[in-house]
């Protein structure tokens, strides 16, 4: 399955994004299903959207024209982890982590995977992070990584832009990442059965056409098991969460030339399998 929120910013409605132009609204028939949320995921939502698909009555809408939101509401953190990739490390001068860095991005960040991603005043260089993302589908606490799997509700992908000399001088990175619109999530949260190769998706972004990251999460060098066991060894990950797993090399302003955003450009990043956003740059 695949779970969009669609409609105005604000007022998001859940549905199941079908594949064929249609859009099932959740909520039409299923009224107590008011978000993809804590809620949801914590009262085990998705078996009842299994019986929905199948269900004679169901509504769809057309999905052609309709705003995607973020795929969750509103979690309550988004984890992100700086320099998984070696060779996104190395471009940036980093050492290898030997341990994986951890870092947040501001909920109020987070933007529709088609939403128009806003750079602030004064802006300076700002790069797109293209990632591959889980979201979690039940509280972990002090989780081993061979259960790990058992906590994810699916995959969706993020864009983690950031502003790189905001970053650089504030000595920590949540400003220079945090800015509104910073965070796309989506277009889906795609259930595991739908992400069967995990250790081999594709993590790509395109700028104005021109492809900047070529990845793929075979390189990251702590997987998403081993994540979650480091990161509910002491903090709880509750449902809904996202673990925006890092990005791969390539980025605009670690080339010899650099790319950087602009404003009128038009961003894509995608995970193959998992999905692609398309932002335009204002
Ligand atoms: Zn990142």
């Amino acid at each position: 399955m695949k779970l969009v929120r669609f409609g105005e910013r604000g007022k998001e409605r859940p549905g199941i994004w079908m594949g064929d132009g249609r859009i099932l609204d959740v909520r039409a028939l299923a009224f107590h299903i008011e978000d993809y949320n804590e809620h949801f995921f914590t009262r085990h939502g998705m078996g009842q959207l299994k019986i929905l698909l199948d269900d004679p009555g169901a509504k769809y809408v057309d999905a052609a024209g309709v705003r995607l939101g973020s795929p969750v509401a509103r979690p309550s953190k988004i984890i992100c982890v700086g320099a998984n990739y070696a060779d996104h490390a190395k471009e940036f001068g980093h050492d290898i982590p030997t341990e994986p860095i951890l870092f947040s991005k501001a909920i109020s960040a987070i933007n529709g995977p088609n939403d128009p991603i806003v750079l602030p005043e004064n802006a300076q260089v700002v790069d797109s992070e293209a990632e591959l993302a889980v979201v979690v589908g039940k509280a972990a606490s002090k989780v081993r990584k061979e259960d790990a799997l058992d906590y994810v509700a699916g995959y969706t992908v993020v864009n983690d832009v950031t502003e790189r000399v905001v970053q650089k001088a504030n000595g920590q990175w949540f400003r220079g990442k945090g800015f509104d619109s910073f965070c796309p999530v989506g277009p889906f949260l795609a259930t595991p059965d739908e992400v069967p190769n995990l250790g081999s998706l594709r993590v790509w972004q395109k700028l104005n056409g021109e492809t900047l990251q070529d990845g793929n999460t075979a390189d990251m060098m702590f997987d998403i098991p081993f994540l979650i066991e480091y990161i509910s060894q002491g903090m709880t990950l509750l449902p809904g969460d996202i673990i925006a797993t890092g990005t791969p090399p390539g980025i605009g302003s670690a080339r010899t030339s650099p790319v950087l955003m602009k404003s009128g450009d038009v961003v894509e990043v995608g995970v193959d399998g998992v999905g692609a956003q398309r932002s335009a740059v204002a």
